[in-house]
Order: C-alpha cells, then sequence, then structure tokens
C-alpha cells in the first residue's frame, strides 16, 4: 500500500529527474535527491493513510528506522529512547508476521535511507536534532553525537543562518513544509549548497512529534544553473544584441531607403526592376515624378508605357533589354520621354541584368536620369558655341589653348590660315609660335606673356606676324587665364584677330591726322578748328601771325579766352554754326585787346565726325585791313579818276566842240581860196599850201568828230532799252549805203535777236564794224556775214568779212584809241573806231575780240549780257 501510493510520486518525479539529468547533465545526485524526496513524502502519505483508515494502525519510524505497530492514539516518541511498545495482541501471528514484514521493511528503508547520497536527519517538534544520518557525518566529518540538538546549525554557512532560523519559526509552528535552500560546510572547510526540506510528522491528533529532513547537495545543480543562468545570460543579451542589431538594420534600411529616395530625388534618378519570370516591374517614386505619372507600387500601364517612348525609344529600349537578358550587355541609352501634360523630358537610361542563385538572368535593373535641364543647357551651349564659331569664323579669330605645365597648344582653324600653315606641319607649342612672330615684336610680346604668367596684368597685346609668303600682319592677341589653387597659371585660352586692315586704317588715318595738321599749319591763310567747347585742337600759323599771337600754343585753350572782346552776334553765329548752319561775314571791323581796329572776313563751318556728329567748328578768316585800306584808297582814287575823267571827257567835249567853229572858219577859208586861185594863173607853190590847209581841216574836223562821239559814249545816263538786232543792223547799213555801194559789198545777216541795249550805241557799233570791214577789203568785193548766237546769260555776235586780215599779235591793240596799222594813204582813218566799239561792248558789260587770218579775213565778235526775257 505504501508503495503502491508512493510510486507514481516516484515515477514522476524520476521521470522529473531524468528529465533534469538531460538539461543539467548532472544525474546521479539529483536522481538521488528525488528518490529520497519520495521516500519522505512516501511516509508522510503513509501515515496520513493511515489515520484515514479507522487510526486503527499506527506505524512510527523511530530513531534506528523500525516501524511498529502503535495503538491508535499512542505518540510516538520520537528519539527512541523513551518510546514504549504497546501492543494489541489481536491476531499474534498475523502480528509477528506484519512485524517481521515491517522490520524487513525498515530495514529496507533504513538501508535505502542510508544509501540515498542525501543527508538525512530527524529532529523533534522544538527543532532538537536527535538524528543525523551517516551522510551527514561523513559530509561534515564531525561526529553524530557532536552535532545532535542544535550543533549541526554550527555547520550551516553564517550567512545563511539567521534565514535559516527565519525560516524554521516561521513555517514549524504551522507545520508548513520546510523547504530552504543554504550553504552547509564540507569537512574540508568548503560550503555547498544543499536544498533542505523537511515533513513534519503528527501524531494522530495532527499534532507535529517530528521533522524528518533531507539536505541534497545541489551545488552542482546551482553550479550548473549559474551556468545556465550565464549562459541564458549570455543568449539573452546575444539575443538583446541581434534584436538590437536587427531594430539598426531595419532602421539603417529605412535610412538607405529614404537616403536612396531622396538621392533619386536630388539626382534626379529614377530607378526600376523587372522580374524576369514573371515580368512585373516595379518603379521608384522618382521614375514615376520623371516620366510625369502618378506614384504607385509597381510600373506603368502598358497604355503608359507606349505613350511615353515614340516608336524609336520603344523600340531602342526594348532591344537593350532583352540584350541585357540575353547577352547580359549593360546599355546605356539617351530617350525623350513624352509626358502625360505634353512636355518632353531627356533621360540617361541605363540597366544591367542580375543573376539569380541558379546563375540564370532573374532581374533587370536600371536606371533613368532626368538630364533634361542638362541636355537644354548643352543645346544651349552648343547653339552659343555655334554662334561664337560663327563670329569667329565672321571676324576671322583664331582660337587658341596653350596647356602651360606640358607646353602643348592647339590652334583652330583659323589660326592656321591667319598664320598661313598647314596644320600637318605646323606642330604647335610655344617655340612654334615663337617662330611666326616678327623678330622685332618678339621681345614685346614675351614680355606681355611673361607679366601676364605672373599675374601682373591681362594678356591683350599687338604683334606683327610674319608668313611664310613673307606678309606681314598685324595681331591683336587677348586671352583667359586658368589659375590653379597655388596662383599659377596652368593654361590659357586666347584669340588672335588679324588687325592688319584696322592698323593699315589707323596709320592711314594717323597719315590723314598728320597731313591735315600739317595742311592746317601752313595754309597760307588764317585757319583754326575748335571744338565744340569751342577749344582750340588746331590753328594755322598764319592764325597767330594774323591776330598776333606769336608762339602762343593754342591747343584746347578758350577761343573766347583768346578773344574776350568779340561782339556777342559773332558769338550768336558760333552757336548756330555748332547747330550746324554755315556763317560768313561780310567785311567786319573787330577791335583789339589793345584798341586797335581790324578789317576782318570769316567763314565758320561745322566739322564733323566719323557718326556724323558735329565735333566742333571751322574758322576761315581773313584780316583784310590793309586789303581794306587799299579799296578805300582806290575807291577814293575811283571817285577822282571818275571826277577828272568826266571833266575831261567835258574837256574833250567842249573842246572839240568849241574848235569846229574856227576849223569851219579855217575850212570854209581854205575852200574860198581855192575858189578865188582857181580863176587866176597856177601858182603851184600857193595852191598845195591851200590845199593843205583845207585838207588838214577836213581830217581835223573827222578827228574831233571822232573824238566827240568817242567822249559821248562815256557820258551820259544809261538808257537801255529792248532792241531788235535786225532792225539795228538796218539802220547801220542804211548809214553805209554809199559806201556800200562803191565798194559792192554784199552784206548777208542771220536772224538777230532782241535784247536790252543802247540802240543809238548799238547802231554805231555795228556801223564801225561794217565800216572797217568795208575799207579793209581784200582784191575782192566785200563779203560780210553777220550772224549772233545765245550763249550762257547772253548773245555772241560776229561780223565776218574776207578782207586783209589782221596779224595776230595786233589783235588787242587795234582796241586801243588812236591805234592804227596802215598809214592814212593806205586806208583813211583817225584810229578811234574799234575804241569806240570797245567803250560801247564795255557800257553794255560785255566784251570784244576779233579773230582773224591775214589775207582771208577778219571776224569781230562781241559778246551782250542779256538783261531780260529771251526772244
Ligand atoms: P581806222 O579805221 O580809223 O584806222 P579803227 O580803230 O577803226 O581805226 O581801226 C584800227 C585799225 O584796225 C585799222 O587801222 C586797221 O588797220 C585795223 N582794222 C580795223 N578793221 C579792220 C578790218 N575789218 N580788216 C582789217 N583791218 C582792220
Amino acid at each position: 500500500m505504501l508503495w503502491a501510493v508512493a510510486l507514481p510520486g516516484l515515477v514522476a518525479l524520476l521521470t522529473s529527474a531524468a528529465h533534469h539529468v538531460e538539461l543539467v547533465g548532472d544525474g546521479a545526485s539529483l536522481w538521488w535527491a528525488a528518490l529520497a524526496n519520495a521516500v519522505i513524502l512516501a511516509f508522510s502519505t503513509r501515515l496520513g493513510a493511515s489515520e484515514a483508515a479507522g487510526r486503527n494502525r499506527a506505524a512510527a519510524i523511530d530513531a534506528g528506522g523500525s516501524v511498529a505497530p502503535v495503538a491508535p492514539n499512542v505518540p510516538l516518541h520520537r528519539d527512541g529512547t523513551t518510546g514504549q511498545h504497546g501492543a494489541i495482541r489481536a491476531d499474534i501471528t498475523e502480528n509477528q508476521r506484519l512485524e517481521q514484514a515491517l522490520r524487513a521493511s525498515e530495514l529496507r528503508y533504513r538501508a535505502s535511507i542510508e544509501s540515498l547520497p542525501q543527508l538525512v536527519w530527524k529532529c523533534q517538534a522544538d527543532g532538537r536534532c536527535y538524528y543525523l544520518g551517516p551522510q551527514w557525518v561523513a559530509y561534515t566529518g564531525i561526529p553524530e553525537q557532536a552535532q545532535l540538538g542544535y550543533g549541526w546549525f554550527e555547520q550551516l554557512h553564517p550567512d545563511d543562518r539567521r534565514r535559516a532560523r527565519d525560516a524554521w519559526s516561521e513555517g514549524a509552528p504551522r507545520g508548513d513544509a520546510y523547504d530552504i535552500e543554504f550553504r552547509i560546510r564540507r569537512h574540508d572547510g568548503a560550503y555547498r549548497w544543499f536544498k533542505t526540506r523537511a515533513a513534519p510528522i503528527r501524531d494522530a491528533e495532527g499534532r507535529i512529534v517530528k521533522w524528518l529532513g533531507t539536505n541534497t547537495d545541489i551545488q552542482d545543480l546551482r553550479d550548473a544553473q549559474d551556468r545556465l543562468s550565464s549562459i541564458n545570460r549570455e543568449l539573452e543579451a546575444r539575443v538583446e544584441a541581434r534584436t538590437h542589431d536587427l531594430i539598426q538594420a531595419r532602421d539603417a534600411l529605412a535610412f538607405a531607403n529614404a537616403q536612396l529616395a531622396a538621392a533619386q530625388r536630388i539626382a534626379h534618378v529614377g530607378s526600376w526592376a523587372l522580374d524576369v519570370p514573371t515580368g512585373a516591374v516595379t518603379w521608384s517614386d522618382e521614375l514615376f515624378r520623371i516620366a510625369g505619372l502618378s506614384r504607385r507600387a509597381g510600373g506603368p500601364t502598358l497604355e503608359e508605357r507606349s505613350a511615353m517612348l515614340d516608336a524609336d525609344g520603344r523600340s531602342q529600349i526594348d532591344h537593350a533589354v532583352e540584350r541585357a537578358i540575353v547577352a547580359k550587355e549593360p546599355y546605356e541609352l539617351k530617350l525623350e520621354l513624352l509626358r502625360p501634360d505634353g512636355t518632353r523630358r531627356w533621360v540617361i537610361a541605363r540597366g544591367e541584368a542580375m543573376d539569380g542563385t541558379d546563375g540564370k538572368v532573374n532581374r533587370v535593373l536600371g536606371t533613368a536620369q532626368d538630364v533634361t535641364d542638362l541636355e537644354r543647357a548643352t543645346q544651349e551651349l552648343e547653339r552659343a558655341l555655334e554662334r561664337v564659331r560663327l563670329a569667329a569664323d565672321a571676324a576671322a579669330l583664331g582660337i587658341w589653348d596653350w596647356n602651360i605645365r606640358d607646353d602643348v597648344l592647339v590652334w583652330d582653324e583659323t589660326m592656321y590660315l591667319l598664320y598661313g600653315r598647314d596644320s600637318r606641319e605646323f606642330s604647335g607649342g610655344y617655340e612654334a609660335w615663337r617662330t611666326a612672330v616678327h623678330p622685332d615684336d618678339i621681345a614685346q610680346a614675351e614680355a606681355v606673356i611673361g607679366r601676364a604668367l605672373r599675374g601682373e596684368c591681362e594678356f591683350d597685346t599687338v604683334f606683327r606676324i610674319v608668313r611664310p609668303d613673307a606678309e606681314v600682319r598685324h595681331i591683336r592677341a587677348v586671352a583667359h587665364k586658368h589659375v590653379d589653387a597655388s596662383g599659377r597659371v596652368q593654361r590659357m585660352v586666347g584669340l588672335n584677330l588679324d588687325i592688319t586692315a584696322q592698323r593699315s586704317a589707323e596709320l592711314a588715318s594717323k597719315a590723314n591726322e598728320d597731313l591735315l595738321s600739317e595742311f592746317v599749319r601752313h595754309a597760307p591763310a588764317a585757319i583754326a578748328m575748335l571744338d565744340t567747347e569751342m577749344r582750340y585742337l588746331r590753328v594755322s600759323e598764319r592764325w597767330l601771325t594774323d591776330y598776333r599771337l606769336g608762339e602762343r600754343d593754342l591747343l584746347r585753350e578758350s577761343h573766347y579766352s583768346v578773344f574776350p572782346n568779340l561782339p556777342e552776334s559773332w558769338k550768336q553765329a558760333h552757336l548756330r554754326v555748332l547747330a550746324g548752319a554755315v556763317e560768313r561775314s561780310g567785311d567786319e571791323a573787330f577791335t583789339r585787346a589793345d584798341g586797335s581796329v581790324d578789317w576782318l572776313q570769316w567763314e565758320a563751318r561745322p566739322w564733323r565726325r566719323a557718326d556724323g556728329s558735329i565735333g566742333g567748328l571751322l574758322f576761315f578768316t581773313q584780316v583784310i585791313t590793309a586789303r581794306k585800306e587799299m579799296e578805300l584808297r582806290l575807291q577814293q582814287q575811283k571817285v577822282e579818276l571818275q571826277r577828272s575823267n568826266t571833266e575831261l571827257e567835258q574837256f574833250a567835249y567842249i573842246a572839240s566842240h568849241d574848235l569846229q567853229e574856227p576849223l569851219r572858219a579855217v575850212t570854209a577859208c581854205g575852200q574860198l581860196l581855192q575858189g578865188k586861185f582857181a580863176k587866176e594863173p597856177r601858182d603851184p607853190e600857193r595852191d598845195q599850201l591851200v590845199e593843205l590847209m583845207v585838207d588838214g581841216g577836213s581830217r581835223m574836223h573827222l578827228l574831233i568828230a571822232d573824238l566827240l562821239a568817242y567822249s559821248r559814249v562815256g557820258t551820259g545816263e544809261r538808257c537801255f532799252s529792248l532792241v531788235d538786232s535786225g532792225e539795228v543792223l538796218a539802220r547801220a547799213r542804211d548809214q553805209l549805203q554809199r559806201a556800200i555801194a562803191e565798194a559792192g559789198a554784199v552784206i548777208d545777216a542771220a536772224p538777230l535777236p532782241k535784247l536790252m541795249a543802247d540802240s543809238i550805241q548799238l547802231i554805231q557799233l555795228f556801223q564801225n564794224l561794217l565800216g572797217n570791214a568795208i575799207k579793209y577789203r581784200g582784191a575782192e568785193p566785200p563779203r560780210i556775214r553777220v550772224e549772233a548766237r545765245a550763249t550762257a546769260g547772253g548773245w555772241e555776235f560776229s561780223v565776218n568779212d574776207n578782207g586783209i586780215g589782221i596779224e595776230p599779235e595786233f589783235f588787242e591793240r587795234i582796241f586801243v584809241i588812236f591805234q592804227r596799222l596802215h598809214t592814212r594813204r593806205e586806208y583813211p582813218g583817225t584810229g578811234i573806231g574799234l575804241a569806240i566799239c570797245q567803250k560801247i561792248v564795255e557800257r553794255h558789260d560785255g566784251r570784244i575780240w576779233v579773230e582773224s587770218v591775214v589775207g582771208r579775213g577778219s571776224n569781230f565778235c562781241f559778246w551782250l549780257p542779256e538783261r531780260g526775257p529771251r526772244t
């Protein structure tokens, strides 16, 4: 019965112990601990069961471990010394059998107890120990007797004693199972942990009569537990660390994802992935943004994808992805995306296939970088470069790039054209350039380069080059320097401009300037060139002398400070000239600072710059004081002369008029005497004298008549009217009728004009010319032709004859009064006729001249101005 009861617990404990052994690997001690506990439990249960069975039997386990049947309600003395054997002999045989069985059981029990590895003990209800098992004695190395009572307590670790005592005093009175762990000193002084369990043994009334306890060495268990705890802690630490790592990894992943998204956004790079086996496509947020599509999981729809690219773009990307999968070739494409809103974006699409674990391609990863801004900037840059290139070409600008460190000088095509070199022959470099520069300019050009490299100046210089065909050209070179962090010039990029034409123009301009300056300086006139502020720019030497300015340098001096007394009207005229007018003065009196007066004539006109704007004014002046004085003198002389002429003419007129009378008397007397002597006998001497008197009188009369005619031409008012020159000619012919008839002359006249003239004088003019043409005839009868032709501002008349003609040396002289080419015997005359003609023509503001060939005839011409409407 006892074992039957105990067995399940024991089995359970064994099972538990076995399980425990597996865990801690120290099976023996724990197995025994489990066994001991099972035994104690079994005893406790057996006692409880006996009581429950009717209290008809009691068995006590004394100090020696014997079990004796006891009467109900008889307490067992636990120390074994004072116990009594109250026996009820109902069936002695049965009792003896039972007793033997019990004894045998007790022996087995005792043997079991003592074979337990636990330290077994027993004590009384008050805690005094009355039994310590041999294990206890062996463990502590102290005899049992020395430890009974409370002696065993000394073996407890000092630190555990109080706790052990408190647990006892708290639990023991209530009969609670005593279950505590404390350390017990071993015989070698080492303390080991024991688990102490004690169960109360009660009498029939339930009073505690004894305690049975075991101490199980759990040091190894605790060590194992400690190790386990340590392992646990380590595991926990590891788990914690791993968890921490995982959290960190998760955070890092989230951070990395966020960073990736931000990086994609910042870099305008979207990404996508194609799962090859399923064909599923995933786009990043940025790629949706670049394509102008709304964000979502996965990729674009088929419609979106086909609308996004043109046929060419789709074909390119499809082909590239296929090559990436099939041939594992990475690709890079530039594509133009059309967004749903109609805008376009340029992207660089790159992609690469990824292998799966089986070594086959299972994914394609790609990126699309939005390079629209770059593309636009590049296109703009290309356009700008094109414009620069066009401008450079148009301006014949050569571009060069000099890498100073490596001495590599790169020229563009225009440079080679400028220098007349062939790019295949001319290797470039500084030394090569040097050979092309004019020897006289190399030092100056290199000095500028040196200063530019030292950062002392910008590179901007002019030098000449000598082309292979010996042509010299002027080059202007400018450059931009590229400086490294230390301030050294690493590179220069510059331009060469052919300024030969410009230089030639400058030189020509300079030569013109110099010429102009020389011209002005030495001009035999007073010339000054002023700016708009009326400051002198150039003056002629004559200006200085005319205005008595000596050697004074007038450059930049104000005209008004040089001549402070200029009339206000002149200053106003200067302003008008600066506004574009041309001003001229008459003869102006100008009072100098010293009070002297000069006469001036001036002209001022603006001069203009190349752009047409007025740059200032030019003065051309003449100091006409001397001329003016001369004119005044002349005027006075003229007046005097006119007066004397008038007087003379008056005198001539009066004299010739007054001479007529006595002359007529003399002539009349001579003629009377001739008549009287004609009736008398001839006296040759007397008759010759009278004839001389009459002839002289006649000639004198003619002479006086001509002189009167001559003086009359210059006197009196001019009386001009519209005259028909044809009629005038007819009148003259009438006057000459007799002479014409006598000579058999033929006068032929072309139609003649009407003009404003003095008709009387004009008749005389024609009469004199026709008369001479008849008088100075040759062998043939005179043939006279009169014509007139219109010329600029007047009429030219001609009277042409076929007479004896005149030697050219006398063409001028014959118009002078009294000048004759023939004797009176050859041709009668006074030598006044042509002088009268000249005076008449001059009175009409015309002129007269003759053309003639001796022996062939003469052509007397006169020109008269037209004073009215031509008819
Ligand atoms: P006069 O006829 O009285 O000598 P004029 O003054 O008329 O004086 O002429 C001056 C001179 O000019 C003449 O003496 C003559 O020698 C010459 N002369 C004038 N008319 C002609 C003419 N038609 N043919 C040739 N000689 C002429």
